[in-house]
This record gives structure tokens, sequence and C-alpha cells, in this order.
């Protein structure tokens, strides 16, 4: 085992790249990017080496636990977990209805299954709100996409001569494949052209041909200013907009209002450079753009996220190689459509099936007869992640019942009433649905990876989908009258299987709702040792078939009807590179845009847009700083690895100052200061760097975990984030928070 070099995916961030590692001793020794790997090709980035850090970290948990009246944990066998943890949702079920128990997980950046075998639980129980960490960041983006083309679409920057990001340092969180060799090709090329709008210099922006350095929290101007050159200087794609778009009226009428020069000077920009960026968008052949949490997580959240696809949207930028394209996406399989749907106390927007982070405090702290009861929590750590954490942990401490399902003894765990102990990442088959598309010259190709398992479950520990089968059969929501048939029918291969679960759900419709679950059982245990994990793919690799049938054929996979999902299943399950599952020529794009047009105007944002003509920068004497709470840094990912040694250049996370507010503050790189903001204060050492704008400071995401010392001692690892923030700061429409945006004063501490 120890020689030989086993193939899985790199789970620190969303583009999941696969790698081959080495393991001995229950420990990842050695890492390499994986050649064969049908999307990244062979590309890791430096984060992968420390990948042992997850898997062996300290506080990995080994029996499930329940809390005992003096507020501490026992460890107990499963068959009682089990029990109590079903009955005890059953009795809020019973009580309040299964709308008072909220769900908040899903599976983090490699590990969806969690989510898929979760949604039998949540249906066995009607549950019917739920939330997780995407809304704590993409949720307006996800709302403009849908109102303005109908699906979601994304850049082809292996081929843009253009590549503009916003409020993103790809450098650091990647967000599409081979993201470092793609960004070098592109500024070693005197033909193409990078820009960057962000108010650091990021390692990206140091790269790029054009830095817009915004003041923080003002890209709304800067994009608000771009487009109004577009539409002043007459430089949108008119025969574009004709052919290919609707409803410009009222948007073009608000851009040619726009004060191009007031907005630049209200951005800290050169009206000249914001005037040379745009004509040089205008010209290109082609531009892809990417999005992300800087612009995201800030003041005008939605409203940037329009502005940003409108760029795209008017030079014509869309459906075309090196542009902006609309593929075939696994999460567009799960994700909630655009509805009317609020929360049930506050009357929050739900968007994609999630309601706002910020606001889940405020629907369990009430005694509004709607409230949240109870929560289940997969995979996520709210307590830590979401704004204003004291907050959230009084509200978690609150409610009647609450189960966490985790690898570790996370924040959230610790307010639990039940813990329930999942194997990691590593030990299970799993699989992310984000995708990793590519593209080429002519197409678009999007890709799927089934890990294996490179170790034996951790003792004591389960996947989630045993977990959520044993709960289900508990809730008696699946019964042996019910798996009989389906057994009987695996056991003689999946064609049968699939038309004895066709005639099974026919006739016993209750089991669709625990479908997930009902294929483990059934289906899993003919996949392989230890596959049952493996089995919800099944039923994924179909629903894609049938809904992209053009699109899988052109990867080559053949079949007809349901043939083509059983041959689709077949080649995820055999190759551990990963699958091309998906091909679409970029012309399959305005199949994909509905009614094959652009919506252009989004009247709900319009008004925004007129308003920032009168916003006035808010002196605020008492936070003169902007504090970036949570950055992505060279030794930071997402927060699943909790022991701070795998941060081994920055342990703490300290704030980065520029070096004139370090002079004016009298502190050096290594001095500590208090930050101090509306709703919180914490100590952290300084490090000083003009990659900072006067003013802005930043924090680094997944430091102020706890965490134990060899001898047992838990310590707090750097400042916890949402320490500092508070749920009322958020977008309007969407309820982003303004994590990138937290009004903050700064202390020097006497040495
Ligand atoms: S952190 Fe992201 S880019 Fe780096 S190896 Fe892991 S998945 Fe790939």
């Amino acid at each position: 085992m120890a020689d030989e070099w086993l193939k899985t995916a790199c789970i620190l961030c969303s583009v999941n790249c696969g790698i081959e590692v080495k393991v001995e001793d229950r420990h990842i020794t050695r890492v390499r990017g994986d050649r064969a790997s049908a999307a990244s090709h062979g590309y890791a980035c430096e984060k992968a080496q420390r990948l042992d850090f997850y898997q062996n970290g300290r506080d990995r948990l080994t029996a499930p636990l329940r809390r005992r009246a003096d507020g501490t944990f026992e460890e107990i066998d499963w068959e009682t977990a089990i029990r109590e943890v079903a009955a005890g949702f059953a009795r809020v079920r019973d009580t309040w209805g299964g709308a008072s128990i909220f769900y908040y997980g899903g599976g983090g950046q490699g590990n969806h299954l969690v989510g898929s075998y979760g949604a039998s639980t949540r249906r066995a129980l009607q549950m019917v709100y739920s939330s997780n960490a995407l809304a704590q960041e993409k949720t307006g983006e996800f709302w403009v996409e849908h109102v303005m083309f109908g699906t979601g679409v994304r850049g082809s920057f292996e081929q843009a001569e253009m590549a503009v990001f916003v409020g993103k340092n790809p450098w650091q969180s990647h967000g599409f494949q081979r993201a470092r060799p793609i960004l070098r090709d592109m500024a070693a090329d005197p033909k193409r052209a990078l820009v960057v709008i962000d108010p650091r210099r990021t390692e990206t922006a140091e790269m790029a041909d054009y830095h817009l350095r915004v003041r923080p929290g003002t890209d709304a101007f800067c994009l608000a200013a771009i487009l109004g050159v577009l539409v002043q200087e007459d430089l949108v794609n008119h025969d574009f907009i004709h052919e290919r778009a609707e409803n410009s009226t009222d948007l073009f009428a608000a851009l040619t209002e726009v004060p191009v020069a007031e907005y630049c000077t209200r951005a800290g920009l050169s009206e000249d450079l914001v005037r040379e960026v745009t004509r040089r968008i205008a010209r290109a052949s082609s531009v892809s753009l990417y999005e992300d949490l800087g612009i995201e997580q800030a003041p005008h959240s939605t409203l940037n996220s329009y502005l940003e696809k409108l760029i795209f949207a008017v030079t014509g930028n869309l459906g075309k190689p090196g542009a902006m394209n609309a593929g075939t996406t696994l999460t567009g399989l799960f994700s909630g459509s655009l509805s009317s749907a609020t929360s049930p106390v506050g009357g929050h927007r739900i968007i994609g099936g999630m309601i706002p982070a910020n606001v889940i405090p405020d629907e369990i702290l009430t005694d509004h007869p709607k409230r949240f009861r109870a929560m289940l929590v997969e995979a996520e750590n709210p307590a830590h992640s979401v704004a204003d954490s004291a907050r959230m942990r009084q509200a978690l401490r609150s409610l009647e019942f609450l189960v966490v399902i985790d690898v570790a003894l996370s924040e959230t765990a610790r307010e639990a009433h039940y813990v329930l102990p999942s194997c990691s990442q590593y030990e299970k088959w799993e699989a992310t649905f984000f995708g990793s598309p590519f593209t080429t010259e002519t197409e678009f190709a999007n890709t799927f990876t089934l890990r294996a398992p490179i170790l034996e479950p951790l003792a004591g520990t389960m996947p989630e989908g045993e977990i959520h089968r044993r709960l289900v059969r508990a809730l008696g929501a699946m019964t042996d009258d019910d798996v009989a048939p389906l057994h009987a029918a695996a056991a003689q291969g999946r064609e049968v299987f699939a038309t004895e679960l066709g005639r099974v759900l026919s006739e016993r419709s209750q089991l669709g709702a625990v479908l997930t679950v009902l294929l483990y059982e059934t289906l899993g245990p003919t996949l392989g040792a230890g596959a049952e994990n493996a089995a919800s793919v099944w039923g994924i690799a179909h629903e894609f078939a049938r809904r992209y049938p053009e699109s899988v054929r052109r990867a080559g996979i053949r079949g007809q009807d349901g043939e083509l999902g059983e041959a689709l299943f077949e080649a995820i399950l055999k190759n551990r590179s990963g699958v091309v599952v998906s091909v679409d020529p970029f012309v399959e794009t305005w199949r994909r845009i509905h009614k094959g047009r652009i919506n252009l105007t989004i009247p709900e944002l319009l008004p925004e847009l007129r308003s920032l003509r009168d916003e006035r920068p808010s002196a605020q004497p008492d936070f003169p700083f902007v504090l970036s709470a949570g950055q992505r840094r060279s030794s930071t990912a997402n927060t699943i690895i909790r022991d701070p040694k795998w941060r081994p250049k920055d342990p703490q996370g300290a704030l980065w100052m520029n070096p004139e507010d370090a002079s004016q503050l009298g502190v050096k790189s290594g001095g500590r200061v208090r930050v101090i903001t509306k709703r919180g204060s914490a100590e952290t050492m300084v490090e000083i760097t003009d990659s900072m704008l006067p003013g802005h400071v930043s924090l680094p995401n997944g430091t102020g975990l706890w965490y134990p010392d060899r001898e047992g001692q838990e310590f707090q690892n750097g400042v916890a984030p949402n320490d500092l923030t508070t749920t009322e700061d958020r977008d309007w429409f969407a309820g982003t928070p303004f994590h990138k945006h937290v009004r903050a004063r700064i202390e020097a501490i006497a040495s």
C-alpha cells in the first residue's frame, strides 16, 4: 500500500483537482497531481500537500456523543444514537410540524453525496426549510443569473483574449481548473489582457495588465462607471443585443445617466484608466469574467452581480469561444428554482432553496409560532461561519433539539444534543456536484469524478449514507417489505433493478421521498465492497443523461434512453481519474438561455443602480477602517482543516495592514493590536504590507477554531472572523453578509 499511488481528489476548494497520493500507517504521506485527471490534467496547487492535516485531525470523533444534563458529552453506541435522534426529531415534527426543523448542510466543496442522502432524512421528517454556506455568498448571483439568462454561465479563461476578475483572486482561490498556469499564460501573452478589480494588490493583480484598485465597498461605482462608458461612448454590441437580448430600454436609460467621472472619483480610480479598460473590453474578440466573494460579501452585493454580468451581456461576450457560456451542470439537477418562497418568521427571500444565513438566528430567537425549533446540521459549521458567532451560538442553544453530523467536534457540534461522527472524505466513496468544466477552442466540457476511499473508515465512524439510511429506517419511512423486492432485483443486474424500481415506486409512491437511501440499501451492496455510498450517483447519472442526452453522447458515452444513463454510470464507477460527462459546442449556450434571449433589465435592481448617485461615503470616526474578515491566503482554504499547524507560515492569521496605517498606530510587523467592531473585539498580530490600501485591513478565513494540543488541552487559534461581524450588515435583496466590509477600529497594544 505504501508504494502504491492511489487516485483521489483534493477537497480544499471547489475545483477538486485530481491527485494521486501515497498512504502509510493511515497518513497521506505524498501527493501529486493526477495527469490522467479528466478535469485538472495533472495540476494541483501546494495546498493539497497538506491534506493529512485534515485526514488525521486530532479532534476527529470516534463515537456518537449525547449531551448529559450537566452539559458535558458522553459516548453512546450507534444503535442508541440513531434510535434517540430519530425519536427526538419525530417528537418535534409531530408536535410542531416538519417545517419547524431546519436543515443546514449538504456538503462542502468535495462531499456532495452527503446532501443526496440527507435529502431522504429531510423528506422523511417533512422538513421544508434549509440553507448552507452558499447562502453566504452566491445566492444574489444565482438570482441574477436566473433572471437574466435562466441558467448559470461560466467563463472560458483558457481561450479568452481578456479576463476580468472582480473581487476575485484566482491565484489563491482558483474557481476554475488550472488557474495558475492559465493566469501565467495570459500574463505572458501581449495580445491578451488581464484585468483585476480589487482594493487589494493580490497575486493576480500583480500579474495583471490593469488593476482597478477600487476603494473598499465601491465596486458598484466602478462597475456602473464601466457600463456608463460602454453606453455613453456607444461601445455596446448593438448587433448582438438586437439578435440575442431584450428589455434594454430602461437599463440603457439608467446607464446613460451614470456620471462616469464622479463614480470613478468615488471609487478612487483614474477616469482615464477606467475608460481605457472599458475600451479594451469593447475591442476584445472575447472576454470572460469571474466575480467572487470580494463583491458578493460587500455593499450592493446583488447589484454588483447584476452589473458584472451586464458587462459581458452588452458587449456580446456570451455563447462563443473565450467568452461566457452555459454548459451542463450537476448542481442544476438539485438547486431550487426561483420562487416567491420566504422564510417562515421574517419573510426573507429564499433563493435556490436557501434561507439567507444571516437571518437564521432571527428565525429561531423569537416566540413566533413558526420559528425553527430543531436543527440538523451536516458537514457545516454555522457557529463559526455565519455572521455574529455569539448570536448564532445563542440561537443553537435555544433549540429544542440539535443534531450535528461531522467528522470533528466543530464549534457547532459543541452546542448539539447529539453528535454523529461521519468518516472522513478519504474513507468513503464521495464526489462533488460542482462539476469541473473546461473549455477548448470549440467546446465546453464538464467532468465528474467519483472518488473511491483510500483508507478504511476510522473505527466508530460511518459514511453519511449509512447514517441517513439508519435514520430513515428508524423513522419508519422505509421498511423490510419496501426493500425486499429491490434486493432481489439488484442481484440480477442494474437493468432488472431499474425496471423493478419503477414498479415499486409506482406502487409505493411514498418511497420516492427516500429514494437515495433506498438506492443505498438495495443497489449499494452490488457496487462493490463498501461502495454503498456511491449508490445515489446511479440515480444522478440517469437523471443527467435524461436531461442532457446529446451532451452526454458528445462526450463519447453510448446508448439510447435508459441505456445512456447506465453507460454513463458505468463509466463514472470505473474511472478513478474522472470522466468527461458532457460536451457542448458553444452555440448550445443559446438553447440553455431561456427563450434564447438575455433579459437585460432587472426592475428590482434599477432603483438601487440609480440611487448610487445619491449615496455619499459616511464618515465613521469610531470605526475608520474597513476590515475584510475572511480573506483567502496561501495558507487558507476552506475550514475543514482544523489543525493550525497546516499554516506553518502564519499559524495565527495576522491582520494585514498598510505601512501608513501601521506607522500612524505605531505598530511594527509582529506587533499586537486590538480590532474593535460594533459587535466585538479581538487581539491579533499585525503584518505590514503595501498590498493593502490605507484604511483597509484583512484577517484570513479558517482561523479561530478550537483545537487540542498534544496533551488534549484546547486552544482557540487566531481570530474567529465572525466574532466581529453582525447579522444586520447584509444585502437588502439576497441577505448576503458584508464579511468583506466590516467597519472597525484598530488600537495598538503596548508590548
Ligand atoms: S486547493 Fe484547490 S486548486 Fe489547490 S490542489 Fe486543492 S482543489 Fe486544486
